[in-house]
């Protein structure tokens, strides 16, 4: 049996969601124990950050450790599809704010962030999984164990779920639900990429569609130390196949592309293959007495845009603004600071992802039709700023959308 503790916050995973979380809640002076199943550093996908996140690192004390970390820069997304090549260029983005990101390996940004918590005062507990919690504002109980199978226990005011695809609280309170959208697969590596300068700009994130099948794509996302990140996504029926192949049958499906092959023709495989199927997931509530769900632990949509690290820390952001109202007993409302933005964003994100898949959003982008104007107010969704209620794509996404799908598809 461990020692058993009490705090004003207990936060259950330490990646961004949880790390953001934490930073925050001690900027504003509370007091919190992250328990975090792993040890870090640890492979976690999920590598290309958008611009906006640059806003949610420094608000929480971050930004300064991370551009010290030597990560590549990124300043847009480009896109190839059979001869065509798009470039979606940050700085030509609609919002204000940071119009450059970084490609990162989570095993150091993660491990950076937890240590921004543990420096700001918050005490971060590896290899420590939680197992059962008990949700009441103010008489919150979470119970864990260690790597050696002992038991403890965190009283605390409040919960913040932050366990990614552990989704603890959406299982243990039963919350959890599947998402709108088709379950989808995907496949990837770290690869030593070998790639010659002219045939890929390593500071923009590459996304390839699939020459035949339009709801396949792959991703390319350089490092600064010459290494990549080389994945593809599509339905399980067109991707399981390759799996059961391992590492040969990634490089095989990588190979139906003829110009990611291209680019790709040197690169070394030298590490593992890893998967991860239907992805996907959502909750029936984002909170309620004494806790919220945060990042992945809510709603995960698709890796196509890059939002997952964004949409996590700002999650966190969002939810610790207004518990720090609760935990000082002045006036709050979740359902408005909290619940509200976060689906804003969600939703954004989620209208983009769909017309990607049904091939909409794809002809937008492979169309020559779209105007200065329009392509800045898409630069800046594809940057991350999908809380701007100035942009009409973030205030109307579908309706705005599909009329520009229309205009680019005559
Ligand atoms: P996580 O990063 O998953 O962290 C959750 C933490 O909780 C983990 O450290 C875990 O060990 C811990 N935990 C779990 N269970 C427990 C427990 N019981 N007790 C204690 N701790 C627990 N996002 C991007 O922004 N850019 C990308 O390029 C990108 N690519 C992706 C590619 C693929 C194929 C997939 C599937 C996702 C991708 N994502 C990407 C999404 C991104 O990985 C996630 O959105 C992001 O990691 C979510 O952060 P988080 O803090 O919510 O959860």
């Amino acid at each position: 049996m461990i020692a058993n503790r009490t705090t004003d916050v207990v936060v259950i995973g330490a990646g961004p969601a949880g790390a953001i979380a934490a930073c925050l809640l001690r900027q504003q002076g509370h007091q919190v124990v992250v328990l975090e199943k792993s040890t870090f550093p640890r492979f976690v996908i999920g590598e290309s950050l958008l611009p906006q996140c640059l806003q949610t690192l420094k608000a929480a004390g971050c930004l300064e450790a991370v551009n010290a970390a030597g990560f590549q820069r990124k300043v847009g997304a480009n896109f190839q599809h059979r001869g065509h090549y798009e470039q979606i260029n940050f700085a030509d983005k609609f919002a204000a704010g940071p119009s450059h990101a970084f490609h990162v390996l989570r095993s150091e940004f993660d491990d950076i962030l937890a240590q921004c918590a543990v420096q700001a005062g918050a005490t971060v507990e590896f290899n420590a999984t939680v197992t059962a919690a008990k949700n009441q504002f103010n008489d919150c109980l979470v119970a864990y164990t260690d790597a050696d199978g002992n038991s403890g226990e965190v009283r605390a005011k409040f919960i913040l779920d932050a366990s990614g695809y552990g989704r603890v609280l959406p299982r243990l309170l039963d919350i959890d639900q599947p998402s709108s959208l088709e379950p989808k697969a995907s496949f990837f590596t770290h690869v030593d990429d070998g790639i010659l300068p002219e045939d890929h700009q390593r500071d923009a994130t590459l996304i390839t569609t699939h020459p035949k099948h339009r709801n396949v794509w792959y991703w390319l996302i350089s490092f600064a130390s010459g290494r990549s990140s080389v994945g593809v996504v599509g339905p399980p029926e067109l991707i399981e196949p390759y799996q059961g192949e391992g590492m040969a049958g990634l490089k095989k499906i990588i190979h139906e592309d003829p110009e990611l092959a291209h680019i790709l023709r040197h690169a070394e495989f030298d590490s593992q293959a890893h998967q991860i199927n239907a992805y996907s997931g959502n909750v029936t509530q984002f909170c309620g007495d004494g806790y919220a769900v945060l990042g992945n632990a809510g709603e995960f949509l698709d890796p196509i845009f890059s939002s997952g690290v964004t949409v996590a820390m700002k999650s966190a952001h969002l939810a610790t603004t207004v518990l720090d109202k609760q935990l000082n007993n002045e006036p709050h409302d979740w359902e408005q600071g909290f619940v509200e933005p976060l689906k804003m964003g969600i939703e954004t994100f989620k209208t983009f992802v769909t017309h990607w898949y049904s091939g909409g959003f794809q002809d937008v982008i492979y169309s020559p039709a779209s105007n200065q104007n329009v392509k800045a107010k898409i630069a800046s969704i594809l940057a991350g700023y999908a809380w701007d209620t100035d942009n009409p794509y973030v205030l109307n996404p579908e309706d705005r959308l599909q009329t520009l799908i229309e205009i680019c598809q005559q």
